[in-house]
């Protein structure tokens, strides 16, 4: 049996269901801009995806700092607005809102209750690829640290998080620790691949579809304690 002193977390869509928020985020953005600068030709989801490949051949840091991504987005989508500085004020106060938007997540049943139990006898942290900083929220008491791909110069499942994340703690190694979230790749394999043990958040009734073991499984919060209990005490 591993001797497991800290678990690290995942954010989006294992604290919290992601995609409401994000889209009520970015649709309220949206709107905010265009009632300062009229109508705005947003593009479709392949038109995102070649503007993301050319600014990243600019500037490879648009992989993991994907606040500016974000932010460049919307100057090129702003590029007819004049002047200069007052396109940079709009996109600016637009992240700013978007950012505070994105923040207002509703926790998953149990998640606050869970946290604060593990976290007497863990340590806990908080690996994520987004930008959601779990400090703004009260739960946030729990946690020893927080790395996001801003932090890590990458995202998972490339290991760098992973790294970071034991040297936040003494004598702790990745043996040491158990990894939690929804993701199959980024989550489970990038930890799988450090020998990380892992516990796969599935609420919705996936399949596993890697080519080694799945991990144990849960798809409610009020589940967790009792299944690290039975592998881990
Ligand atoms: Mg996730």
């Amino acid at each position: 049996m591993k001797n497991i002193k800290m678990i690290t977390f995942d954010l989006d869509d294992t604290l919290w269901d992601n995609m409401p928020t994000i889209t009520k985020a970015e649709f309220e953005t949206r709107k905010w801009i265009e009632d300062q600068v009229g109508k705005v030709e947003w593009g479709d989801f392949n038109d995102f995806i070649k503007i993301r490949e050319e600014l990243i051949k600019n500037d490879p840091s648009v992989q993991w700092d994907i606040s500016k991504l974000r932010k460049e987005i919307f100057r090129i989508k702003l590029l007819h607005i004049e002047p200069e500085s007052y396109r940079n004020r709009i996109v600016e106060n637009a992240f700013d809102l978007f950012m505070l938007k994105r923040h207002e997540i509703e926790l998953f049943d149990d998640v606050e209750v869970v946290i604060k139990d593990l976290s007497k006898k863990y340590t806990l942290g908080v690996l994520t690829n987004g930008n959601a900083d779990i400090y703004k929220f009260d739960i946030g008491k729990y946690f020893h640290f927080s790395i996001s791909s801003l932090e890590a110069k990458n995202s998972k499942p490339h290991r760098a998080h992973f790294d970071e994340a034991i040297k936040q703690v003494n004598d702790v190694s990745f043996e040491n620790i158990l990894h939690i979230g929804d993701h199959q790749i980024h989550d489970i394999l990038g930890a799988f691949n450090l020998g990380i043990d892992t516990l796969w958040f599935n609420n919705n009734n996936s399949e596993w579809d890697q080519d080694f073991l799945k991990p144990d499984e849960f798809n409610a919060w009020k589940d967790l304690p009792e299944i690290i209990k039975n592998k881990y005490d």
